[in-house]
């Protein structure tokens, strides 16, 4: 470390301009597990919340029969693997998990990542090449638009979930000569809740003879009526080329992630896509959780259904007291805002009254767009709700954002 650098003092001064434009990310520190309740760190001291602002749909991530399958698989298979997958780092429980994955998304194989960031940034490269071309969703997560970047494929944006512009990038692609057409899209959109036209991207998919790829993070165990994700939702169950997804959400929450699709696709990933390759295996006792996860939501869709129920109930309860929400079926319930500094203001209230939600405002939406974003779980109770919809009215109120 030397201050001779002028590296350093470069380095604080984009802190202060992160800082001075209010866009610097504090992190609340939280004491207890992930649940409906939490106990947070305030500058009052600590403080018990209802949290409606996690990826905890399923009410899984503190789940009692989770955390016992988490430790029985310690025991029966140690700690970690200390090997990538292709040398030593392959257990019976990461394939029993791969195929209990592919029997519920009803594809052929599935091949596990450290996290669904990896399994996008290890996607694109391996499977498209300079005569092809990748058709994406302007809105599309981080991870798929760094993973297309580091494929060689010619890249066309379609404008958000328009569904004549997506035809459009196909039939250029077409027009270009490309060799193959993938389009990708993220299954459930995470600021707005909105859930991807898969079956009007299916049939312009079959007019072009494209490829159709999702991501289902937001998805993955609720999604349709058995809770396989946006394909299910939108009746296209088995008609979906490539799907990723995470466990790091409604599965559990841990971490760790997937990439699911035809038999060869996969293999050749097994061979090719450098995070697979180069990046440790997944910890044994989030497989075996991961297993049980999949054991509770096959044989009983209670939780999605309470899931489901609980939002049905809140979008239509903010919505009584006053609130403007995105419409739509989506756990995601986007309450809008508009003005930043207000938003703000509301998310603070309502952490002093108990509720704990995030504001999102420009440039993680666009400008003129801020909103709270809440978050639907299993884990919530009806007197959580009714709860929070009474918070809402009263810091509403309060702020000037309802009369
Ligand atoms: C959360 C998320 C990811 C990243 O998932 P991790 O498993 O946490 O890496 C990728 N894509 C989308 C759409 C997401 O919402």
């Amino acid at each position: 470390m030397t201050e001779a650098s002028s590296f350093y003092s470069h380095i604080r001064n984009e802190l202060k301009s992160i800082e001075a434009s209010g866009l610097l990310k504090k992190e609340r520190i939280i004491t207890s597990a992930q649940q409906a309740q939490i106990k947070v760190q305030t500058i009052n001291g600590p403080q018990t919340v209802l949290n409606f602002c996690a990826n905890n749909y399923l009410g899984l991530s503190a789940h009692p029969e989770v955390v016992k399958a988490a430790q029985e698989a310690l025991s029966t298979h140690g700690f970690g693997l200390s090997s990538v997958r292709f040398i030593c780092g392959t257990q019976d429980l990461h394939k029993t998990l791969e195929a209990r994955l592919s029997q519920f998304l009803g594809t052929e194989d599935t091949i596990l990542y450290a996290a669904a960031f990896d399994a996008n940034g290890g996607l694109f490269e391996p499977l498209m090449g300079e005569m092809d071309a990748i058709v994406s969703d302007e809105f599309n997560h981080a991870s798929i638009i760094d993973g297309i970047r580091l494929s060689k494929a010619k890249r066309y944006r379609y404008r958000h979930n328009d569904m004549a512009d997506a035809r459009r990038c196909c039939e250029e692609a077409r027009r270009h000569g490309a060799r193959f057409i993938l389009v990708f899209t993220d299954g459930v959109f995470s600021m707005d809740g909105t859930i991807a036209q898969l079956d009007v991207l299916r049939k312009i998919c079959d007019e072009f003879d494209a490829l159709l790829g999702i991501d289902e993070c937001h998805a993955t165990g609720f999604m349709g009526d058995t809770g396989r994700g946006t394909h299910e939702f939108r009746g296209v169950l088995g008609k979906i080329d490539l799907i990723t997804g995470t466990l790091g959400k409604a599965m559990g929450g841990a971490s760790g992630g997937f990439t699911s699709g035809r038999s060869e696709v996969i293999q050749l990933l097994r061979q090719r896509s450098r995070p697979y390759l180069f990046s440790n295996t997944l910890a044994p006792s989030i497989v075996g959780a991961s297993l049980k996860v999949l054991d509770m939501i096959q044989t009983s869709t209670d939780l999605r259904n309470r899931l489901m129920a609980n939002t049905r109930f809140f979008r239509q309860a903010i919505q009584a007291q006053g609130f403007e929400i995105k419409p739509g079926e989506h756990p995601i319930i986007p309450i809008m805002v508009y003005d930043a500094v207000k938003t703000q203001a509301l998310a603070s209230r309502l952490l002093e009254l108990g509720i704990y939600v995030i504001g999102f405002f420009f440039p993680v939406v666009p400008q003129g767009q801020a909103r709270i974003r809440v978050q639907m779980s299993a884990a919530h109770s009806q007197a959580d709700l009714e709860k929070a919809i009474a918070a809402f009215g009263q810091a509403g109120r309060e702020l000037g954002v309802i009369s």
